[in-house]
C-alpha cells in the first residue's frame, strides 16, 4: 500500500498535505512516511518470526538518526560502511552488538572504535585487512569477530554501479580464493571466525541470483565444515529492488516470498546435511526498507521552453538527489496539485552548474512556474549521497506520522557549509 496518495486534489503523505509541509518547512525537502518505513520493516522481521535470524538495516541508504531510532525500536541491527555510521547507530540509541561493519577500506582507527563497542562481525574484505584486524584486536587484548565477505561471481543484472558480485568488482574475496582465505584467517590468534557474507548488487527485482549466491555460500560452508572451520552465521547481503514506476519495469519480489524460498532452501541443506542444526541468517536490506518511504519536494523556479527541449527548473538539483546523475536513475516525478490543462514534455532540472544536473528527461507535466513537484522513491541513497555543490545546504528532512509532521533534519544554511574553513594568516 502507498502511503503518498492524492486527496482533495492534492498530493499527501499519509494524513499530511505536501503543499503545507513545503509551506511550514521550504522546499527542497525530504518527507518520509512512517508508516511505510515500519511496514517495510516488517515485511522482513515478519518472515524472519521464530527464526535465528537478524536484519540489519544497511544504513548508507538513509542514515537520519529518527530513521535509526524507530528501525532500532523495532529490533533491526545495522550494517554499517565507516566509524561514522557507528557514531550515528550509537546516537540514536542502536545496538552495537547487532552492528556489521561491511567495506574494502576499514582505517585501523575505524577498527579499534568497532572493537570497543563489541560490535557483531566485521565483513573482511582482503587478506590485509585480516591481518590488520588481527594486529588491532591483539593490541587490545582481544578477538575479533569475522566473516569473509565473498564474491560469488554470480551476474546480478543490475547496473554497473551498483553490481558488486562479479570478478571485475573490487568487493570481496574471490570465491576461487575463499577457502585459502579462510585457512589463512584460521591461523590468526586474535580473529574469530563466525560467518560468511555475500553482497551481490542492488535494485535486484528477482532473486534467482540472490538465490544462486546463497547455493556457493553453502558449498562452501560444508566445505570449510570438513576441514573443521564451524561457521554460525550466513549473511546473505541486501540487494532487493523497489519499483520507481517506469513504464515497463519488472515488479520487484515480495520480501516475504524471497525470504520463504530462502529459508526452504537452509532448512533443506540443515536437515540433510546437519542434523537441522540451525545457522543465524543475517540480512543486509537498505533500498527496501527505505527507498518506497520517501519523496522530494522540490518546487518550480523557471519555465523555459526552447527549440529542442522545454526546461523545467526546480529548486532540488544533483547536489539534492544524485542518482540521475550518478546511474541515469529513472525518478518518478508528480505534481503536488496536479492541473487540468495540456501537458508539455520537459526536462526537470536543478539550479546547478553542470549539464548533468537532471532529475528526470522527456516528462509529460502541465506545470506553471512556483508549482510544487515531489520525485518519487527518493528514500534511499538521497540525503546520504547528497553534497554541497554550489554551496547549496542541504535540503530538509520531516517524517510524516498520520497528520503529524516531524522536523528530523534542519535545512543547512550557507554559515554552516564554511564554519569549518578558515583564512590563511
Ligand atoms: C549497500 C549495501 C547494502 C544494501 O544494499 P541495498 O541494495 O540498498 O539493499 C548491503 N550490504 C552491503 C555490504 C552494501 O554495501
Amino acid at each position: 500500500m502507498s502511503h503518498f496518495t492524492h486527496h482533495h486534489g492534492q498530493l499527501h503523505a499519509e494524513g499530511a498535505a505536501l503543499a503545507a509541509i513545503a509551506q511550514q518547512y521550504g522546499t527542497p525537502t525530504y518527507v518520509y512516511s512512517k508508516a511505510a518505513l515500519l511496514g517495510n520493516f516488517d515485511a522482513y522481521a515478519d518472515a524472519c518470526a521464530g527464526r535465528e535470524a537478524l536484519v540489519c538495516y544497511a544504513m548508507k541508504a538513509n542514515s537520519n538518526l529518527a530513521i535509526l531510532d524507530l528501525l532500532a525500536r523495532r529490533g533491526a541491527g545495522f550494517d554499517i560502511v565507516s566509524g561514522g555510521e557507528l557514531l550515528r547507530v550509537v546516537a540514536a540509541g542502536g545496538d552495537p552488538r547487532k552492528v556489521i561493519f561491511s567495506g574494502v577500506g576499514k582505517s585501523e582507527a575505524e577498527m579499534r572504535l568497532a572493537l570497543s563497542h563489541d560490535i557483531l562481525c566485521f565483513n573482511v574484505e582482503s587478506i590485509p585487512e585480516l591481518h590488520r584486524l588481527n594486529r588491532v584486536a591483539g593490541e587490545m587484548g582481544i578477538t575479533a569477530p569475522v566473516s569473509l565477505r565473498v564474491n560469488p561471481n554470480v551476474d546480478a543484472k543490475t547496473h554497473p554501479y551498483i553490481a558488486t558480485g562479479l570478478k571485475a568488482n573490487k568487493f570481496g574475496v574471490a570465491f576461487d580464493d575463499a577457502l585459502a582465505t579462510y585457512r589463512a584467517a584460521a591461523a590468526l590468534p586474535h580473529l574469530r571466525l563466525e560467518g560468511i557474507d555475500c553482497h551481490i548488487g542492488s535494485q535486484l527485482l528477482d532473486d534467482a541470483p540472490l538465490l544462486e549466491a546463497l547455493d556457493k555460500l553453502i558449498e562452501l560452508i560444508d566445505t570449510l565444515g570438513a576441514e573443521g572451520i564451524v561457521l554460525r552465521h550466513l549473511d546473505i547481503g541486501g540487494g532487493i529492488g523497489i519499483n520507481y514506476g517506469e513504464a515497463g519495469e519488472a515488479p520487484p519480489v515480495a520480501v516475504g516470498d524471497y525470504l520463504g524460498r530462502l529459508f526452504a532452501r537452509i532448512d533443506a541443506w540443515r536437515a540433510a546435511s546437519h542434523a537441522g542444526a540451525p545457522i543465524k541468517v543475517v540480512f543486509e536490506p537498505g533500498r527496501s526498507i527505505v527507498g518506497d518511504t520517501g519523496v522530494l519536494l522540490t518546487r518550480v523556479e523557471y519555465l523555459k521552453p526552447g527549440a529542442e527541449k522545454n526546461f523545467c527548473v526546480v529548486d532540488a538539483a544533483m547536489n539534492d538527489l544524485m542518482r540521475p546523475a550518478l546511474y541515469q536513475a529513472w525518478m518518478d516525478v508528480q505534481p503536488v496539485r496536479p492541473r487540468a490543462g495540456a501537458a508539455l514534455v520537459y526536462d526537470v532540472v536543478g539550479p546547478v552548474c553542470e549539464s548533468g544536473d537532471w532529475l528526470a528527461r522527456g516528462r509529460a507535466l502541465a506545470v506553471q512556474e512556483g508549482d510544487l513537484l515531489a520525485v518519487m522513491a527518493a528514500g534511499a541513497y538521497g540525503l546520504t549521497m547528497s553534497s554541497n555543490y554550489n554551496t547549496r545546504g542541504r535540503a530538509a528532512e520531516v517524517i510524516v506520522d498520520g497528520a503529524a509532521v516531524h522536523l528530523v533534519r534542519q535545512r543547512e544554511q550557507p554559515a554552516d557549509l564554511f564554519a569549518l574553513e578558515s583564512l590563511i594568516k
